[in-house]
């Protein structure tokens, strides 16, 4: 009976979806909305949006979805925000086609509209402060009380409405309310404002053509309306102010009504989400921009090295519920890792060089290696790695003693160096202050591709040419915060306290020859330490790398893991 074409979850929403679609409502047609305010730039809990409704219309036969900018806030908006939007949703893989709208596309039929409740008795123009307006709310316990103005008669709040929008009122001395009630358990229906007064912004869109601007409440139903929206998807937040929604929409001639349904939004730990919070982080310059490796936001975790694909199958596991809770990181980096570990090709890089001679090898040689660019796919072809006398291994790496657990380097012990020979540690050279700068050590010609004869090699470790390595700059990073939910601590003046100090930390590494060529962009598995990619700012002069994730849940650290 139903038109789903996808093995995607369920979840409530597609149950009502689904019901709706087989008892023939809508024209049996599922047409959604994703609406950002183009106040800042998208982050993870927007994806979680994005996905669902983007997918949904995927998911079932003629469903469409439209890109909406909800763009009533001019003062807090502009262009390059708009433009950063559309550019990560067309990124995490999804096509608004030819349905692209702003809300200030009907800020004149919103007018209207105005007028019409005002006809009708359902609007009035109230000349309160915003202090009174507040005191005359009342409480949760307690009503509101009407505005000396709520009786304006129909004909005056017609002349003011008129006046107020070519311009004669200031700022906040007037404001359009609807005649709702003011007794209204639910604090939405006490008369809200639908229109306040904003003169000297120039909006991105209608620049200086207009002084009032509609508020979100009376803008949003309606502008789902016109455009013909069947589910309107929403955070749980405006669970309280769907019968505000229902309100406008039942009392305008408009013959769409559209269902709003609403679900909890994202939350993710050590991080925050809201706009007003990612913009503080980024004007107090405690981030590089909206695209810092460390931000939640889509255009840092494009820089960080996230694909869409980990992010959309993120997006599916969360699912859709309406309990709020928090997702732990370890889910947003584990699809990362399933992603990257399939597609990233392997590479040696050392992020600790320490200096490794091996005494019985010749000096001038050169000897290239092949190695598999993926271990198990072997369409991915192969690179050349360049063995010399002289190479680094990671100081990690290397113990002057150790119990039998420890799988890497001893004094004395062997080790097999990756796609390379097995070699031993035969001598330690220190400084002056009794720290390792050097290790001597000989290397079995016969145990290339082939295990030594007799003995059993304790590990595997990375490595790289000491004259043949490529230097770059590697960016670890860690969790932005420090605390599970930095903004819901209360016993802090501000999240910002938070802030892990560690969150960057930048090394200078040897990474294999082949690096040298490494586009922007493109991923990596350095082995045994994580997957990197090519930060945007890398050169082939100058190669930099963001470390995208470990390859386990380093918060779960265990000492002394093997290869
Ligand atoms: P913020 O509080 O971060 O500023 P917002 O809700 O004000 O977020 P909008 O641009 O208005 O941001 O959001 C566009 C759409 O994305 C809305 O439908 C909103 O419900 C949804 N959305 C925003 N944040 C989340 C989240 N954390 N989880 C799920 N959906 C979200
Ligand atoms: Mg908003």
């Amino acid at each position: 009976m139903s038109n789903k074409e996808t093995s995607a979850p369920t979840h409530f929403i597609r149950q009502i979806i689904e019901r709706d679609l087989a008892a023939g409502k809508n024209d049996g047609k599922i047409h959604t909305r994703f609406p950002p305010e183009p106040n800042g730039y998208l982050h993870i809990g927007h994806a979680k949006s994005i996905c669902l409704n983007f997918g949904l219309a995927k998911d079932y036969a003629g469903g469409q979805c439209n890109l909406r900018f909800d763009d009533t806030n001019p003062h807090k908006e502009n262009e390059d925000y708009v433009n950063a939007i559309k550019e990560d949703v067309k990124w995490l893989g999804f096509d608004w086609e030819d349905r692209l709208y702003y809300a200030s596309d009907y800020f004149e039929k919103l007018y209207g509209y105005a007028v019409e409740l005002i006809k009708a008795g359902k609007a009035y123009v109230c000349d309160l402060n915003a202090e009174q307006t507040r005191e005359y709310r009342g409480t949760l316990t307690d009503p509101g009380r009407e505005s000396p103005y709520r009786n304006r008669s129909v004909e005056e709040n017609l002349d003011l409405f008129a006046r107020i929008r070519a311009g004669e009122f200031e700022d906040g001395s007037r404001v359009l309310r609807a005649k709702i009630d003011m007794a209204s358990p639910n604090m939405n229906m006490r008369d809200p404002t639908l229109y306040r007064i904003r003169h000297g912004v120039i909006h991105h869109q209608t620049g200086e053509a207009w002084c009032i601007y509609p508020m979100y409440d009376f803008t949003h139903p309606i502008s789902d309306a016109l455009e013909g929206i069947t589910h309107s998807l929403c955070t749980l937040e405006f669970e309280d102010h769907r019968p505000l929604y229902d309100w406008i929409l039942d009392n305008i001639t408009i013959d769409c009504h559209p269902q709003q349904i609403e679900f909890s939004r994202l939350n993710l730990e050590y991080t925050v989400m809201s706009k007003r919070k990612l913009t503080q982080l980024v004007d107090e310059g405690l981030m590089t921009g909206w695209d810092d490796p460390r931000m939640p936001t889509i255009a840092g975790l494009r820089r960080r090295g996230y694909t869409p694909k980990s992010i959309r199958t993120f997006c599916e596991r969360i699912g859709v519920t309406k309990s709020a809770n928090s997702v732990e990181m370890g889910m947003l980096e584990a699809c990362i890792r399933e992603d990257l570990d399939q597609h990233a090709r392997r590479a040696l890089a050392v992020l600790d060089p320490l200096k490794v001679v091996i005494e019985n090898y010749p000096e001038e040689k050169v000897e290239m290696l092949d190695a598999p660019y993926h271990p198990k796919d072997e369409s991915m072809g192969s690179r050349q790695l360049a063995f010399t006398r002289e190479i680094y291994i990671d100081r990690a790496d290397f113990r002057e003693e150790a119990n039998k657990k420890y799988k890497r380097m001893v004094t004395g012990g062997e080790v097999r160096l990756r796609n390379a020979y097995v070699i031993k540690c035969e001598q330690v050279i220190k400084d002056d202050d009794g720290e390792i700068i050097e290790l001597r050590c000989s290397y079995d010609p016969e145990t290339l591709g082939a295990n030594p004869v007799g003995r059993k090699v304790r590990g595997v470790i990375h490595w790289a040419s000491a004259s043949q390595g490529v230097p770059a700059e590697v960016r670890i990073y860690d969790r932005l915060f420090n605390h599970p939910a930095p903004d819901s601590d209360k016993s802090v003046e501000s999240f910002l306290q938070h802030i892990n100090p560690d969150s960057l930390r930048t090394v200078q590494a040897i990474v294999e020859p082949s690096l040298r060529q490494a586009e922007v962009g493109e991923q990596f598995q350095f082995e045994r330490e994580g997957y990197f990619c090519v930060d945007q700012e890398s050169s082939h002069d100058k190669v930099i790398f963001n470390r995208t994730v470990t390859l386990r849940d380093t918060w779960a650290k265990i000492e002394g893991e093997g290869s």
